[in-house]
């Protein structure tokens, strides 16, 4: 089943989204055994996302073939030091100590991390990451810092089924995306999107999306 999930949303992933970017699709791994994953990135991923940073790290000498490693789940500041010089792209820098450890660990091991701001698009309380009106000074913060290359933003909508407000949000959210990479060159992605609403939101102008459950059916918790 993985294999046909996983060529099946290739196949549906547009090539571009209405801004002509490229689509990138990371496979939210979160749960997922060492052969399932390899069996997805067989059919076809490049990508992977790890939410625990345990499971990264186990994980991380038994995955087959070249793909890229991101971390999208909640980033306690005290492990990540496990990750640097291994993650190539943080998604959810959602505090700026959290920003902060992973310049500084980053820094010390000479090399540069590449990551995304996290913002509660939703408002949510049980969302982390910078309210919108807190962005502005969230990013110039971090921009500061030395081994840090801020890419772009990321977000997860809430779950509702009000599709003009989700889609309200979504625009919102790549209007914002606009704003910096008017300013900042090194801005090229936002992540945006599941399994339930990444159609919405390529629509809406994300160029990166995560998915688990498409490719790999319901978890078991
Ligand atoms: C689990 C997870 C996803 C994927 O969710 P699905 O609904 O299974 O596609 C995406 N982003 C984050 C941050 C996740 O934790």
């Amino acid at each position: 089943m993985i294999e046909v999930n996983t060529k099946n949303l290739l196949k549906e992933i547009p090539e571009q989204n209405c801004f002509g970017e490229k689509i990138t699709l990371v496979a939210a791994v979160k749960l997922q055994s060492v052969e399932n994953i390899n069996r997805a990135i067989a059919a076809g991923i490049e990508v992977i996302g790890d939410n625990h940073v345990q499971e990264f790290k186990d994980k991380y000498d038994q995955i087959v073939g070249k793909v890229k490693r991101h971390f999208i789940g909640h980033l306690q500041t005290n492990k990540v030091k496990y990750l640097i010089g291994k993650c190539d792209l943080y998604h959810s820098v959602d505090r700026l100590s959290l920003a902060e450890e992973i310049s500084k660990r980053s820094a010390k091991a000479g090399v540069e991390a590449n990551a995304l701001i996290q913002v509660n698009i939703g408002n949510e309380e049980s969302k982390g990451g910078f309210d919108l009106d807190e962005l502005d000074a969230a990013y110039a913060t971090i921009k500061a810092m030395p081994a840090l290359k801020i890419k772009g933003l990321m977000a997860m909508l809430p779950y509702i089924d009000d599709e003009v407000e989700l889609r309200r949000l979504a625009t919102l959210m790549r209007k914002k995306f606009d704003e910096l990479k008017a300013v900042d060159k090194d801005f090229e992605y936002l992540s945006m999107g599941m399994s339930g609403d990444w159609r919405l939101c390529v629509e809406c102008g994300s160029n990166m999306i995560r998915v688990g459950t498409t490719i790999f059916g319901q978890r078991n918790y």
